[in-house]
Parts: structure tokens; C-alpha cells; sequence
């Protein structure tokens, strides 16, 4: 399925700044990046700035070396390479998630090498599932909508932050609109399309954002293809990287029908509540995430959602998708895997590297894969 607004998404992809360059030219506003994707852009987007989420691109990754050890995480390096390389030279601003040591540490380092004039740190909590856990969040998002308060020299508004999570609520919609639509009928739109809208939305105005998702998914719609007869698989890791690696699973007939992916559904699974204590409806949906291996709650452990959503969805492979050297999923990974061997689920585990993955062996990999698990 080619439509020109499919392309607009693709186009975002392929050069992530252009749109926030041309954004920043033309209205002259602050931009603040962050990393993905526990952190509360809506209060970045209350504040009148435009959120832009890092999730790699082509970068000489020589100069990183002086600062990072090589066995931190390929998204961490890939992000600091990125701003290292002046390819980050739109941002006003960066928040950083504590999902992991190494994003602990970034922040020091990014401060060090590229200082801006707005910086903080998410601080998740480690207890998720302890009462005390909501009452931690809404002071975490306070103190970081108070830095944004002074950043942009005025408060923001009940009324701006309930314009944002509008918006960001009709765009998360969307996405899930669109993600249903591919559940339902895998001939409307591929997967390795589906991931690139996906990972678009996070660099492309997000007004802009909510009128280009309302045509695609009417364009979709109407355009519907068969109901869903591929394999079904479920994708699970931190990152979808590279989107290329969807291309094998397009060509072996399987279908995406579910992920914990922070470049995901993970990404656009739940809404904050419209009406209430905004700081509050924004520490509830935080804690109410889809578990991941550097977030995992309690009641809802990531082991047991895996398994529970692949019988629910009818789902015949899942695929663990390990970016190299992170840590959070190096301890998770074993837990999974026996959760889904005891469930009869097949797996495989893919070690992937942002900005450089060698796609020729793990086309070989996944094709054998899909093959086994049913596809073509
Ligand atoms: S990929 Fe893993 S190690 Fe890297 S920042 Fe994310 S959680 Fe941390």
C-alpha cells in the first residue's frame, strides 16, 4: 500500500530533523528532545515546545568512543553520537528517562560534552507496584513541569496541559486505530510501515501529527485489504531497530499483531485521563504501562503479559529483539524465554545494533524462523 501521506511518515523517518528545523525556523520556538519513552512530553508540549524523540540515525560513531565505554547500550552511544556529530544541534533542551545505569550516567556526560540550557532527568520509580509510587511520580512531574515553568518564564496552564493531553490522546488514538487495522486486515498497510509511522509521530509536529494519522487511517480504511490469514507474531524488546528487519517478516507472510516496544505499541497503548489532577492523570498512566525490562511492575510482571498476550492474540512465534549491551533486557531475557518455552510458544532471540546491524545474517535467521512457525 503506497499513499503520499504513507511517504510523508517515511520521509520523517529517513531525516528525523528536517521537519523540527523548518518547525523551529519558521516559529522560532524551543525544541526539547528526550530519550525514549517514560518521560511526560505532554508537559514538554503544555510548555509551547516541541517534543522530539531520539531514536538514532545514521552517525560517525568514532568521536563517542572519548566519552562512552563500548559496551554501554548501541542507543545510548548512537544518541550521544548524534549530538556529538551536530546532528542535534536543533535542541533547546533534553530529558532523559532513568531507565537503566546508563542512562544514569548519560546525563553527567551529555552535560559535559554538549551542555544546553535545559536539562533533567526523569527519575522512575524502581517499586512501581508500591503505594508510595504514585505519590513519588507526581512530585518527579512537578519538579520537572517547575524547571519548565522557569525554562519558558511562565507557568503552564490547567488549560495548556489539558489542550496537550487532548491532542496527544487523539494521536495516540490514531495509532491504535491504525494498529488495528493491520491486526485485522495485515494487507492494509505492512508492518515495517506500521513501525515507521509509528517512529515518525515521535518527530513530526504533533498538530501536524493528529491531521496526517486521521487521513492515513481513512485512507486505510477504506482500502482495507484480507482479513488477517498471516502468521501472527508478537515483537518483544526495548527497540524496533533496524525497521528493515520488518521487511523479512513482511516477505515470509507473517503480521505484527502485538510488542512491549518503547518504539512501539508500548508507545501509544494507554491515554491520560482528561479530567482530574493533571500531574496525577500523568503518574497513572506511567505506572499503568506495558512492562519492560527496565519498568516492570508487579501485578502485571513482563514474563507473565508475554505470555498472556501471545495466547490472547492467537500469536504462533514470538520474536525477542536484544539491543546489544543492554542490561535491563540481558537480565530479563532469560525469564522470558522459559516462560514462553513452558507456555509452548516458540521464540527467537536477535541481538540488533543501532546504526549498525548486519541484516544479511538475520534475514537468514528470521526466514528460517517464520518458516518453522508457519509462514511462507
Ligand atoms: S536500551 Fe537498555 S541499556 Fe540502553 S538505554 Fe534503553 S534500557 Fe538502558
Amino acid at each position: 500500500m503506497n499513499t503520499e501521506v504513507l511517504e510523508i511518515f517515511r520521509q520523517a523517518v529517513e531525516d528525523p530533523g528536517k521537519e523540527v528545523r523548518e518547525w523551529k525556523e519558521k516559529k522560532g520556538g524551543k525544541v526539547v528532545g528526550f530519550l525514549l519513552t517514560d518521560v511526560p512530553e505532554e508537559l514538554i508540549h503544555a510548555a509551547g515546545f516541541f517534543p522530539f524523540g531520539i531514536c538514532g540515525g545514521t552517525v560517525r560513531m568514532d568521536q563517542v568512543e572519548a566519552h562512552l565505554q563500548f559496551w554501554s547500550c548501541s542507543y545510548v552511544r548512537n544518541s550521544l553520537a548524534l549530538a556529538l556529530d551536530g546532528k542535534l544541534d536543533f535542541l533547546d533542551g533534553l530529558v532523559i528517562p532513568h531507565t537503566c545505569d546508563t542512562t544514569r550516567m548519560l546525563m553527567g556526560i551529555w552535560k559535559h560534552v554538549r551542555p544546553l540550557p535545559f536539562m533533567d532527568s526523569f527519575r522512575l520509580p524502581r517499586q512501581v507496584g508500591r503505594p508510595s509510587a504514585k505519590q513519588y511520580v507526581v512530585g518527579e512531574l512537578r519538579r520537572i513541569k517547575d524547571r519548565l515553568d522557569d525554562f519558558r518564564g511562565t507557568e503552564i496552564t490547567d488549560e495548556e496541559l489539558s489542550q496537550s493531553f487532548k491532542l496527544y490522546n487523539s494521536n495516540r488514538n490514531l495509532l491504535r486505530k491504525l494498529f488495528n487495522l493491520h491486526e485485522q486486515n495485515p494487507a492494509s498497510i505492512s508492518n515495517k510501515d506500521l513501525y515507521t509511522v509509528v517512529k515518525a509521530s515521535m518527530v513530526i509536529e504533533r498538530e501536524k501529527l493528529n491531521m496526517l494519522l486521521s487521513e492515513l487511517v481513512s485512507v486505510l480504511a477504506e482500502n482495507a485489504g484480507t482479513p488477517n490469514d498471516k502468521t501472527k507474531i508478537f515483537i518483544s524488546g526495548t527497540f524496533l531497530e533496524p525497521l528493515d528487519l520488518l521487511n523479512y517478516i513482511d516477505e515470509s507472510g507473517g503480521a505484527i499483531v502485538g510488542d512491549d516496544l518503547k518504539n512501539g505499541f508500548r508507545y501509544i497503548e494507554s491515554d491520560v485521563a482528561e479530567a482530574g489532577d493533571p500531574l496525577e492523570a500523568l503518574a497513572e498512566r506511567q505506572l499503568k504501562r506495558i512492562p519492560s525490562a527496565s519498568y516492570d511492575i508487579p501485578e502485571n510482571l513482563r514474563r507473565h503479559f508475554l505470555v498472556k498476550t501471545a495466547q490472547q492474540k492467537g500469536v504462533q512465534g514470538v520474536i525477542l529483539l536484544h539491543v546489544k549491551y543492554c542490561e535491563p533486557e540481558n537480565y530479563d531475557y532469560y525469564d522470558n524465554i522459559q516462560a514462553l518455552e513452558k507456555a509452548g510458544i516458540p521464540a527467537l532471540r536477535i541481538e540488533t545494533e543501532f546504526g549498525d546491524t548486519s541484516l544479511g545474517q538475520l534475514s537468514t535467521r528470521v526466514q528460517a524462523f517464520m518458516e518453522m512457525v508457519g509462514g511462507e
